[in-house]
């Protein structure tokens, strides 16, 4: 029995991308095998890779003159693995803060670099918006420019890519990438943890553009080094087999699906049944300012906070799962990747309904 899994990631995965591991589990390809015991430099799972990485340009229309990296450690890991590749002790960097996610990413860039800028922080509104469009320029001279487009804790989202013609822009995708078409030529660097809208945890994926590869201060360690690890083929040392086999499996079915746009306009379609729903209530409320409302996180709270723990029990029971919000936020956030699909949401909104008549 399967529920609508609303997790903000680990997350829900198309159930066709499971039934195929779990059909393929013992035996995998005819090896006799699961791919979790295969050698990763074995000509059938280099392959693997190798499909992944096309799926994936393909997908994002990546150009040519971008590496695509697949490493492990998170994006926690790139927190301190982008200011080590892009920037020495001694340079200034440039960071947008919009919510906890962008706090982690500054926190560590501090440790490392001596100049952060922190040159817009949405403190005033409580992390509810982004910075207006055509606001913000980035420092001359800045090694990069960081960003996170999706805050997947506020549930707050850019609707724009900033402008930066000469900074490299890096931004902190894990919660929004595959969600929509991106312009990954506006970037120097993006990067993400898999485990929402790419595949399990334990794989994280790095797109960067060639003329930033070979920069990393000395000392960094190797599995860090961008171009260390794009010149092995992201094979420098074992990578995650499994979760980079269940990652392609899922860039398969994307494309099966139609890709970014159609995917992308299937989002769109359930972030605003939700959105409405919650609107129009008067009884939920979600407090993110209307333009910069994420498309796959929504935090919304009840009009009696009381009443929380008696949503999630019945939510549970009617087969809803996973809605409490952050720990840190608290309320109810519903995740709405891209494997969670419509019907999801209608029964999520049903159930909102129902329960407001119920207790409202
Ligand atoms: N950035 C964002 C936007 C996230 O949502 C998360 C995880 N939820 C992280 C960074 C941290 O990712 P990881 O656990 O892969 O290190």
């Amino acid at each position: 029995m399967r529920v609508f899994n609303f997790a903000p990631g680990p997350a829900t995965l198309p159930l066709p991308v499971l039934e195929q591991v779990r059909d393929e589990l013992t035996d995998w390809n005819g090896t006799g095998m699961s791919v979790m015991e295969v050698s990763h430099r074995s000509k059938a799972f280099i392959r693997v890779a190798g499909e992944a990485e096309e799926l994936l340009r393909e997908l994002l229309a990546i150009p040519a003159n971008y590496k695509v990296l697949f490493l492990q450690g998170g994006a926690t890991g790139q927190f301190a693995a982008v200011p080590l590749n892009l920037a020495r002790a001694d340079s200034t960097v440039d960071y947008l803060n919009t919510g906890a996610w962008s706090k982690k990413a500054i926190g560590e860039a501090r440790r490392l670099v001596a100049r952060v800028n922190v040159l817009a922080d949405e403190a005033s509104s409580s992390y509810t918006t982004v910075p207006e469009a055509g606001t913000v320029r980035f420092t001359p001279g800045a090694a990069y420019a960081h960003y996170t487009p999706n805050e997947t804790i506020g549930g707050v989202e850019f609707g724009y890519i900033p402008e930066s013609t000469e900074v490299p822009l890096v931004a902190d995708v894990s919660s929004t990438i595959l969600s929509r078409p991106l312009a990954v030529a506006r970037f120097g660097l993006l990067y993400a943890g898999a485990q929402k809208n790419i595949g399990p945890a334990g794989l994280t994926v790095v797109i960067v553009r060639e003329d930033l590869l070979g920069k990393a201060r000395p000392g960094t360690p190797q599995v860090w080094d961008y171009q260390a690890q794009a010149q092995d083929g992201s094979m420098l040392n074992t990578p995650p087999v499994f979760a980079l086999y269940v990652a392609g499996l899922v860039l398969r079915w994307l494309k099966s699906e139609g890709g970014l746009a159609a995917i992308g306009a299937r989002n769109r379609a359930k972030a605003e049944l939700l959105y409405r729903t919650i609107d129009t209530s008067g009884f939920y409320r979600n407090p993110v300012a209307v333009s910069c409302r994420s498309w796959m996180n929504v935090p919304f709270v009840l009009a009696r906070p009381e009443l929380d723990p008696s949503f999630l029990a019945e939510a549970k029971a009617a087969g809803l799962a996973n809605l409490e919000g952050h720990r840190s936020v608290g309320g109810m956030r519903a995740s709405l990747y891209n494997a969670l699909p419509l019907a999801g949401v209608q029964a999520l909104v049903d159930f909102m309904k129902d329960f407001q008549r119920r207790h409202g």
